[in-house]
């Protein structure tokens, strides 16, 4: 039976960058159950935000402390070298973009073996990994089979199984980058659906500034998704007026403030207020500078984009296992999970380019 060099379990963003970086040195083999990666394909709305000029460890949430030594391996200057050939723009000054996603396949894209993986087994220096489609082997394998979020997708717990059956500790799992859903006393909010507004939103010790979105299931927008990773049990903050400098004025709340006037309404009903003029409503002004509330939970992993948590990078060197050697993890599936904007993608690249370098 043929031994590969190489299998990558997984042909998503980290898995095809891996691939790519190993092109023509040693002989490979992608697995997986779909040719496209979809996620790629969906991303940013079809646009795929590839990196961010801000990357920097501290738009990660990691247990682990190593995260900037492995973005080090492949920054975002690399990442926008390397895709400079594709259509691409820049957004909100430091998000880059594919004109379309498709360009960022067809760039990554390659010939794949298409089948489910079911387990790995290490048998002696051999690995055997059991497919849907028969039995592979391999002196190494790298795990890039992601999270579990958007199954519709093709997600799968795969590779946190395959984490644990060689003894590895998976970080807890959670959805994030996702919207949140509400308490009753909050329910207001989703009458408002809707209505959007730039807001901060302060969850443990991060803060977002930009826009949030008020849906039928809750809250949602950039600042709300990006709040979702740090959130954990408990309260966020909300501030509605960020940048609202008081001044005397005879017209009613609704008339005055800078916010949509369906919001301002709903918030005073909800709260039993009157729609007062500004000069005397200073006390309502503070409260929509400073408004605490505990959502209910999350909208799932179906709606979220990522999944925080995952096998534990303090228990990985240079992303090989510490108890299995040849065995690497990369991509979504460590726990290291980034903010929106760029920061996920940049991290498959990162993780990927630094394995390539103990694969060939
Ligand atoms: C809607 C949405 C929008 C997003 N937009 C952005 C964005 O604009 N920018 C950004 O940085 N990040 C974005 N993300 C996050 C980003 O897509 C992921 O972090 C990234 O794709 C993770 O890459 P990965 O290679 O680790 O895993 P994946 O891309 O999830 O790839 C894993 C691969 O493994 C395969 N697989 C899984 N289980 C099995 C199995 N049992 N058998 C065979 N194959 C299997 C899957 O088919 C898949 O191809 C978005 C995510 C979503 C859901």
């Amino acid at each position: 039976m043929k031994v590969y060099d190489v299998v990558i379990l997984g042909g998503g963003a980290s898995g095809l960058f891996l691939a790519n970086n190993i092109k023509g040195k040693v002989d490979y083999l992608i697995v997986d159950k779909s040719e496209i990666p979809k996620k790629i394909k969906i991303s940013g709305g079809g646009k795929c935000n590839f990196t961010n000029d801000f990357v920097s460890s501290s738009n990660y949430l990691s247990k682990s402390k190593k995260v900037s030594d492995i973005l080090d391996a492949f920054i975002n200057k690399d990442v926008i070298e390397y895709f400079k050939d594709i259509p691409y723009k820049k957004i909100k000054n430091h998000q880059y973009f594919a004109k379309n996603s498709s360009y960022i396949i067809d760039k990554l894209n390659q010939k794949k073996f298409i089948a489910k993986i079911l387990s790995v087994e290490k048998i002696k220096d051999m690995f055997c990994i059991k497919t849907s489609k028969g039995e592979i082997r391999s002196k190494k394998v790298v795990v890039a089979t992601g999270g579990v979020s958007y199954k519709k997708l093709g997600s799968s717990a795969i590779g946190y199984e395959i984490a644990k059956k060689f003894g590895h500790t998976i970080v807890p799992l959670s959805p994030a980058l996702v919207g949140l859903t509400l308490q009753k006393e909050q329910f207001w909010m989703k009458e408002l659906s809707g209505v959007s507004l730039k807001a901060k939103v302060r969850a443990g010790e991060k803060t977002f500034y930009d826009d949030i979105l008020f849906s039928h299931y809750g809250l949602t927008g950039p600042a709300i998704l990006n709040s979702s990773l740090y959130w954990r049990k408990g309260k966020i903050s909300i501030n509605f007026l960020p940048d609202f400098k008081f001044y005397s004025t005879n017209k009613t709340l609704s008339n005055s403030l800078n916010l949509p006037k369906r919001f301002v309404l709903g918030f005073l009903r909800a709260n039993g207020l009157e729609d007062r003029p500004l000069n005397r409503s200073k006390d309502i002004v503070a409260r929509l500078k400073e408004y605490s509330f505990a959502p209910a939970g999350t909208f799932g992993y179906e709606r979220a984009e990522v999944t925080r948590g995952g096998v534990d990078m303090d228990e990985l060197d240079n992303l090989e296992s510490r108890f299995v050697k040849n065995l690497y993890f990369i991509g979504e599936v460590v726990d290291v999970t980034g903010e929106l904007g760029g920061y996920n993608f940049q991290w498959c690249f990162s993780s990927a380019k630094l394995v390539s370098s103990f694969l060939s």
